[in-house]
């Protein structure tokens, strides 16, 4: 059916590439492509032999020629990028100057300010409508699932929804004393961050992890969960229409955060550069290089995540709660892929939603968050390709 280019080699992008490679009626053939030709290569020598065929080149993804002359090469079909949000604009740039659909994971973040927000991508629109072309932001996890999530409770569920808990569990447990789960440097950027909700119209800011509640996940059990800023707030608060109230919550354990702590304490979490013996060096980008790679967690992680949405308001003018949510396994999620549940349930989403433009269900020139598509056929693929969601209707509430 069409060529996948794949940006990344990382944790999420193994994911990405194995799950393409399952699906060889959708993807004829991929071309992964990435800063480390190697990791490339390692993939391709792991997958290929399948009837989907495997290209591999070395692309630095902040330079937007390079990944137009690598489209002109390839002719893919679906930019899917999955390498990290500083090259969001330049490969959107490239997509633009070559006709191709774009698709990413994570909101653009310049690498010298620590903030992120859909402002500088969602001024691409324009010109995407323009084009004809389809840009899909944010179609991982959480941003991703939870917006298709969200675009289901209102389809099927509600007539209105007047708040929205988005609740990130993961209970998994890789035998390291410290580790993110994902690329340490945007991990770490995220979670120290002021947190924020949005109430009655407006963004409330809180102190960084200041917020704590204790929910009893299914199949987890009680977790204590923090409340953060997460981008796909920023899409959600705009386009539930008649939304009260969207908070975002993520688990941390108590270890995770007194390591935290230390390191921030010490400035280690610090993204401005600092000068040793000549060399300019940010901390942040420092304790990335001594921290575990994520990508080598999988063999290690025990245990599951639950990632799910709970939504209160009103059906035929009654109240109503609906819950939502995927619980995945660390340890299945490695036997089937080699990767743990993070890259996983990011992955998975991402060649979703490549598989939704390929087949013409998500069709809509210009920018977009996923929310914005029929999430009906993106549903059903979420339990075809390894993330089945549970429903539960009468939800424990987070107060
Ligand atoms: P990794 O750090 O494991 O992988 C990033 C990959 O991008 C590496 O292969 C890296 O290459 C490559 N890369 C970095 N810079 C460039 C560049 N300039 N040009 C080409 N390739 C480059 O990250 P993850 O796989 O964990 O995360 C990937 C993305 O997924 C991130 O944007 C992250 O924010 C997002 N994410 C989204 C989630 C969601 O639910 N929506 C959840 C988790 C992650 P090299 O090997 O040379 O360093």
């Amino acid at each position: 059916m069409g060529r996948a280019l794949i940006i990344g080699a990382g944790g999420v992008a193994s994911v990405v590439v194995h799950k393409c490679c399952q699906n060889p009626d959708v993807f004829d053939e991929i071309c992964i492509a990435s800063r480390t030709l190697e990791k490339c290569e390692a993939l391709k020598n792991k997958l290929e032999g399948g009837r989907t065929k495997i290209r591999t080149a070395r692309v630095d993804a902040d330079h937007a020629d390079e990944v137009i002359a690598l489209i002109r090469a390839f002719k893919p079909d679906i930019v899917i990028h999955v390498a990290l949000p500083y090259q969001d604009l330049a490969i959107m740039d490239a997509c633009l100057a070559t006709g191709v659909p774009y698709l990413d994971t994570a909101n653009y973040e310049p690498p010298d300010v620590a903030r992120f927000e859909y402002g500088w991508q969602w001024a691409y629109r324009e010109r995407f409508e323009k084009a004809g072309l389809t840009a899909v932001l944010g179609c991982g996890f959480d941003p991703g699932v939870t917006g298709v999530f969200s675009a289901y409770a209102m389809k099927h569920h509600f007539d209105e929804i007047h708040e929205i808990d988005i609740l990130d569990a993961n209970a998994g447990d890789h035998g390291y004393p410290f580790a993110t789960n994902f690329n340490p440097e945007i991990n770490i950027r995220e979670i120290t961050a002021n947190g924020r909700y949005w109430e009655n119209g407006e963004w409330v800011e809180t102190l960084p992890l200041a917020v704590k509640r204790v929910y009893d996940f299914p199949e987890i059990g009680p977790k204590d969960m923090y409340l953060l800023y997460h981008e796909e707030l920023e899409s959600l608060a705009l386009n539930i229409k008649g939304l009260k109230k969207i908070r975002f919550w993520m688990t941390f354990s108590d270890r995770y955060i007194m390591h935290l702590r230390v390191l921030e304490n010490v400035g280690m979490t610090s993204i401005e550069p600092i000068e040793i013996q000549g060399v300019k060096i940010s901390p942040l980008q420092f304790l990335k290089a001594v921290l575990p790679d994520p990508a080598s967690l999988g063999s290690r992680t025990k245990g599951k995540t639950n990632i799910g949405c709970i939504y209160r308001g009103l059906k035929d003018g009654k109240q109503k709660t609906y819950y939502v949510y995927n619980v995945c396994d660390h340890e299945a999620c490695c036997a089937e892929v080699g990767s743990q549940a993070i890259s996983y349930t990011t992955g998975v989403p991402a060649m979703i939603g490549a598989m939704m433009i390929l087949k013409g269900h998500w069709k809509m020139p210009g920018v977009h968050n996923v929310e914005e598509f029929d999430p009906d056929p993106f549903m059903d693929a979420l339990n075809q390709y390894g993330l089945p969601w549970q429903e539960n209707f009468s939800p424990a509430l987070v107060e």
